[in-house]
């Protein structure tokens, strides 16, 4: 489609269809309760709009559903694994392709290949797992993210750009011997979603290069990355994103990927990287805990509707309708004068809630509460991402707070169409009409790591001290 209607058409039709539950208030007024307040707790037919994660949630496409059939699932050698070889060497022009069940997955082992006890390791902004693989052998994983990528309402094309002066001075201190490699995600989910230009890609390449230090893209959402490029650098408007995706990769020594968001699958994840050696050590940890190096923990299906979501995805029909969703509800919340982190990015949109409660201090849990009024009011579950999940309790006082208190709404791969959305933005509306009357939250219990997963929780009312 040109780009001159006002509806998006999603660039696909229904076959096959799941059917939601509509709940009453009262109903989920229970379940929450039930749930100790905490939207991990709830059971997935409780909840009508779910946008809790954009990870495994994709619909496959009817050629996906074909290509399962297909699936060859010899212990060893099978045909699946030649066809995902070869459709994820053609996009990343790696040699050599080590599948495995999930993103994390790729990541610990290419940890434990690379990374020893004293290494520290960049990357724009290291996704938790990422962080918690390096952390686990004994390594530091440093953030050095562009200054633009803390401004949560500065528009800028991009925000997920690595602070390339901020490496070199890395380098200088730290030693390129001490520096396995260099990651840069793309896109930065854990800055918002925000993109990853070329030019900036070719800057860290170009550093790396000077001090031998290898380069990895984390690139779960390779595709938006190169829509987003492709819409926002100068020169790249006549290029296809699938070109751009090809030269990201290219810039690059490996990658990890999470498949189950660009790869269009509910289960799956890939290492590929060039170096011989690292890829024998990898391949020999594979083995380890994931299994033979020609299916690494995946069916011989999963990776033939993996190598099918990897070609379908940087459609640009596709891609189009996928980041003009994220911005249409990005619309919608500033219409009912809730902030977002600015511009939106391509899977998600990041309500700010410090922003719309500021009644509530951080340690009542701002963004938890705007979470669970999000439910109450129609059924949707995003995922708070403020005190509660990056706090920490402190024995005698309020938990430290989170840099920033946002509600994450990510938007699931060819699942919703519009009409979900506008109804999504009436629930937004609706609860910001009452923001005043909203109250926070303290927690009843918790675990000593990722408290957010399955902390119990119990409202604040006036009686609360
Ligand atoms: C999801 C994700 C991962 C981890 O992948 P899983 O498939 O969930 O194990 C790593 N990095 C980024 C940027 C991600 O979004």
């Amino acid at each position: 489609m040109d780009g001159t209607w006002n509806t998006i058409v999603e660039p696909f039709r229904v076959k096959s269809v799941e059917p939601l539950r509509f709940t009453t208030r009262a109903e989920r007024a229970a379940a929450l309760e039930v749930a100790g307040w905490n939207l991990f707790g709830l059971a997935a037919h409780d909840v009508i709009i779910d946008l809790l994660t954009d990870s495994g949630t994709a619909a496959m496409s009817t050629d996906q559903w074909a290509a399962l059939m297909r699936g060859d699932e010899s212990y060893a050698g099978s045909e699946s694994f030649a066809r995902f070889e070869t459709v994820v060497r053609d996009l990343t022009g790696f040699t050599h392709v080590i599948p495995t069940h999930q993103g994390r997955a790729a990541e610990r082992i290419l940890f434990q290949a690379t990374t020893s006890a004293g290494d520290v390791v960049v990357n724009n902004t290291h996704f938790d797992t990422t962080r918690a693989n390096v952390e686990f052998q004994g390594a530091e994983a440093r953030d050095l993210l562009c200054a633009e990528g803390d401004d949560l309402q500065l528009v800028a094309p991009f925000k997920g750009n690595l602070d390339v002066d901020a490496l070199e001075a890395t380098i200088a201190a730290v030693g390129a011997g001490r520096m396995p490699l260099v990651m840069v995600t793309v896109t930065n989910n854990s800055g918002g979603g925000q993109p990853v230009s070329l030019a900036n890609l070719r800057a860290v390449r170009a550093v790396c290069d000077r001090h031998g230090v290898p380069l990895f893209l984390d690139a779960a959402r390779f595709a938006e990355n190169a829509w987003f490029v492709r819409l926002r650098e100068p020169g790249q408007a006549d290029r296809t994103a699938r070109e751009i995706a090809e030269e990201m990769f290219r810039l690059a020594d490996g990658c990890t990927i999470s498949l189950k968001k660009d790869g269009l699958g509910n289960i799956g994840g890939v290492l590929a990287l060039d170096d011989g050696d690292v890829a024998e050590r990898c391949r020999n940890l594979l083995i380890l805990t994931e299994g033979f190096p020609t299916y690494g923990g995946l069916a011989g299906r999963d990776l033939e509707a993996l190598a099918q979501g990897l070609l379908e995805v940087t459609d640009h029909d596709y891609l189009a309708y996928r980041v003009r969703t994220a911005e249409y509800l990005a619309e919608l919340a500033w219409a009912a004068g809730v902030p977002t982190i600015r511009p939106p990015g391509g899977h998600a949109v990041y309500l700010d809630a410090a922003a719309l409660l500021p009644h509530i201090p951080a340690h009542e849990l701002p963004a938890q509460a705007l979470a669970c009024e999000l439910y109450l009011e129609g059924g949707v579950r995003g995922v708070e991402i403020g005190t509660l999940m990056f706090g920490r309790p402190s024995p005698d006082g309020p938990d430290s707070a989170a840099p920033h208190e946002l509600v994450r709404l990510a938007l699931p791969r060819r699942v919703y169409t519009q009409s979900h959305v506008d109804y999504v933005g009436e629930v937004i509306a609706r609860v910001a009409a009452r923001a005043d009357s909203i109250r926070g939250y303290r927690v009843v219990s918790q675990p000593e790591w990722l408290r957010h997963f399955t902390a119990r929780l119990e409202p604040l009312t006036e009686e609360t001290p």
